[in-house]
């Protein structure tokens, strides 16, 4: 039997030699390799092929809501493949797994957001979201309204459309060639999007989207009244809102959907991630009822947008499922509990911890920022991935946002976390950020 070290030996190579990661630095995994190959999930935890133990403090990418090894899914799963794996949603064809979702979702959705259009991921529910509001102006014979006003350090994907839309320059310059009529605004001003309608014209504006909290971007909170603002903005100049929900969606912060925080409802509503907790591909694009009749009324032949996966049997059946588990078991709840406790040990971290400048959280998503504690701004280098580097070590996972002058530590543990699995979150995060301040600091004085 090959050892468990020399199998990841050669896994490794494997990978150096063929798997062609995504968001990774190409460089760094050719030279160094995969830090770690996951084989098992329970809870919070996962193991990775030598047994090392870490605690997932990001949920993977956000998305594990309902905890790893959940066997209630994998046999939704298998029941829905062994009757019907698959059977597309194209000229009028159904479903009974989409059927069920579809109106699960119309049910737990804010306000009238009651139809559902399916997608695989959060990129393609965003690419959606673009094409149906200006298919939706066009037939209400408004075409030139077609450009998209979208925030600063805002993400919403890898699209074409996606990264057009998100904020958050690295992503865009990645690419040399952008999607036409995107605009971007300053994020925590309703101000600022007041500016832009008026020097574009409202005439001329299908759209605004903005994420609830900014994920990717930072966990950038708005600051309070900005989201009524900005729903009576667009409702004043016909302009759209559309909340991207991928992140925030499915009880990761406290509530079931974010805008419940600031009880406004967004005309579109797109949704991944936490829709099936990453255990097989889903999206979907919410919209009212009053955009959905309206679309049924003025619409004439096709409406030719659609994925082969669109409503996929399998997925949706996990989906549902999902859905049922996190009521079952409280989760949203859970979230909003556990994520008081995060909060009070991100304050004792802000206390006791010199380099650490603003922490935040709301449910179970979180950030602290790193700051030099004299000087009150970022470091001249990044000191936030020694600290996650250190976290690693230590048994837990939390990512890092290093771009648009930022240099924070970002995290989102699974719903089910419990009051141990927090504190010994926040004990790691603590001693990573001590050690990292000693050596930052010891550095900087020498
Ligand atoms: N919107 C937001 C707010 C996201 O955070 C993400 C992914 N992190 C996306 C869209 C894109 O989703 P996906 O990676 O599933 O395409």
């Amino acid at each position: 039997m090959v050892k468990a070290e020399e199998l990841r030996e050669q896994l490794i190579e494997l990978d150096k030699k063929h798997f062609i990661h995504p968001t990774s630095s190409l460089k760094q995994q050719h030279e160094q390799g995969a830090p770690f190959i996951f084989t098992k999930g329970e809870g919070v935890y996962l193991t990775d092929i030598t047994g090392k133990r870490v605690l997932e403090g990001m949920s993977s990418l956000w998305n594990v809501n309902i905890g790893y090894g959940r066997k209630e899914l994998a046999e939704a799963a298998r029941e829905q493949m062994e009757n019907l794996a698959f059977t597309n949603s194209f000229s009028s064809m159904s479903n009974e797994p989409a059927i069920r979702l579809a109106a699960k979702l119309a049910e737990i959705a804010p306000g009238n957001l009651d139809a559902v259009f399916f997608t695989s991921g959060g990129s393609e529910s965003n690419d959606t979201a673009y094409k149906l509001v200006r298919y939706y102006w066009k037939l209400k014979g408004r075409p030139e309204k077609k450009k998209i006003i979208s925030r600063k350090k805002g993400y919403h994907g890898v699209n074409i459309g996606a990264t057009s839309a998100t904020g958050i320059s690295p992503f865009q310059e990645m690419t040399t060639s952008h999607a036409p009529d995107f605009l971007h605004v300053e994020p925590s001003s309703s101000a600022a999007l007041l500016e832009c309608i008026d020097s574009e014209g409202a005439e001329t504006i299908a759209a605004f989207i903005a994420e609830p909290i900014q994920g990717a971007g930072g966990v950038n909170m708005a600051p309070d009244g900005y989201f009524r603002e900005v729903r009576e903005i667009c409702s004043k100049h016909n302009i759209l809102f559309i909340a991207d929900e991928v992140i925030t969606g499915f009880g990761r912060t406290g509530k079931m959907f974010a805008c419940e925080h600031y009880r406004v409802v967004p005309d579109v509503m797109l949704v991944a991630k936490g829709i099936t907790s990453g255990y097989i591909p889903l999206g979907a694009v919410i919209v009212t009822d009053t955009i959905h009749r309206e679309l049924i009324d003025l619409s004439q032949g096709v409406l030719l947008h659609g994925y082969t996966y669109s409503g996929h049997p399998t997925a949706c059946a996990v989906g549902l499922k999902n859905l049922e588990i996190m009521e079952r078991e409280n989760l949203v709840e859970n979230s909003r509990l556990m994520g008081e406790k995060l909060f009070e040990g991100l304050k004792e971290i802000e206390q006791e911890i010199e380099i650490v400048g603003e922490v935040r959280a709301l449910g179970l998503i979180g950030a602290v920022e790193v700051v030099h504690p004299t000087e009150k701004k970022r470091f001249s280098e990044l000191v936030a991935p020694k600290v996650s580097a250190e976290a690693a070590k230590r048994g837990l996972i939390v990512r890092t946002v290093g771009f648009e002058g930022m240099d924070t530590v970002v995290f989102a543990p699974p719903l089910v976390i419990n009051e141990n699995e927090i504190k010994e979150m926040v004990a790691i995060l603590k001693a990573s950020l001590k050690a990292v301040q000693e050596s930052v600091l010891k550095e900087t004085a020498s």
